[in-house]
């Protein structure tokens, strides 16, 4: 049987307005995300009959809703319609690093990592773009993982410009171990537009210069840190112990303090162990990965 191992980084928002609300139900963002080293590890196993996934996290489901199931099923049937399927069947087995339901995109990692080992695998039947039209239809992160560089996304966060003027910054990742729906911030953040509560803040981004002190504003931050005040403690921590800027990452709950090196942030993370407040919580340092493509995948 063959096998193919395959590393799916997670990301972080480095600022995310929300510029429009959709008939369609979607929000329009603006969006500057980059990859971070921090990855599930995944093995594709070819053979067998149907798509099976077995995970090691009690929170990711291990059924045709997976989205690395997803992901399988969809590549399948659209790279070889009317064609013989080169393969009966799969396993993907994934072991959960990235925390889940916690903004940084690992589920839309997980399928973008399929897709593009698929689609490699199997001589490159779908286009880059082809493959990233595909990853939409699955999440609005997928196109951005397949792309595998730092990006300024718009639209629906899937349309997207490489942009590759980042500072090689090392991240420290809070998960205050509390898992928040994307779907449930959104409609929050519905409520408060409607009541006009949203504050209209100054933001002007030229395209190229990247600056901590003024571009690292989250829209979403308001309403989860609303339910979830741990988020604010966190990022005062953060700050108190060196990070040049800390914010929420995507829809949350994971907050991110930017450091200039790889000490510093393993400084900071020793000093926030000691915490007593953060005994529940889950601590990573990761660099952020400045330079595309970051979807390594090997044949074994
Ligand atoms: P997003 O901001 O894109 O919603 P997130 O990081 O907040 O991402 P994920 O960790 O991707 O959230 O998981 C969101 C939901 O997707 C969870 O409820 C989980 O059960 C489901 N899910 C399906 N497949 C996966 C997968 N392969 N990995 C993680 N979660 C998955």
């Amino acid at each position: 049987m063959q096998m193919i191992s395959l590393k799916a980084p997670a990301k972080i928002n480095l600022f995310l307005r929300v510029t429009g609300r959709r008939p369609d139900g979607y929000h329009d963002v603006y969006s500057l995300m980059c990859p971070l080293a921090l990855y599930d590890m995944l093995t594709l196993t070819l053979g067998g009959t149907g798509i099976g996934v077995v995970c090691d996290h009690p929170g990711v489901p291990q059924d045709a809703s997976n989205l690395a199931a997803l992901a399988a099923r969809l590549f399948l049937t659209t790279a070889f319609v009317e064609r013989p399927l080169p393969v009966s069947g799969l396993t993907i087995h994934i072991e959960k690093k990235i925390p889940v339901g916690a903004g940084l995109g690992g589920g839309s990692s997980d399928a973008a990592a399929v897709l593009t080992a698929l689609n490699d695998h199997f001589g490159k039947p779908l286009s880059r773009p082809e493959l990233m039209a595909l990853g939409a239809r699955i999440g609005a992160d997928v196109p951005f993982f397949i792309l595998g560089a730092p990006a300024l996304a718009t639209g629906i966060g899937d349309r997207l410009n490489p942009f590759l003027h980042l500072t090689p910054w090392t991240a420290l990742l809070v998960y205050p171990n509390e898992a928040v729906s994307t779907a449930w911030v959104y409609k929050n953040l519905n409520l408060r537009l409607t009541k006009g509560e949203k504050k209209i803040s100054k933001f002007h981004f030229d395209g190229r210069f990247f600056n901590v002190d003024e571009h690292l504003v989250n829209d979403l931050e308001p309403v989860t840190e609303g339910a979830f005040p741990v988020i604010k403690r966190i990022k005062r921590l953060l700050l108190a112990h060196g990070a040049a800027g800390a914010m929420m990452s995507g829809s949350g709950s994971t907050v991110f303090g930017l450091f200039a090196d790889s000490d510093r942030a393993i400084s900071a993370r020793t000093a926030l162990c000691k915490n007593q407040q953060s005994q529940n919580w889950k601590l990573y340092v990761a660099d952020l990965l400045i330079q595309g493509p970051v979807v390594a995948h090997v044949r074994i």
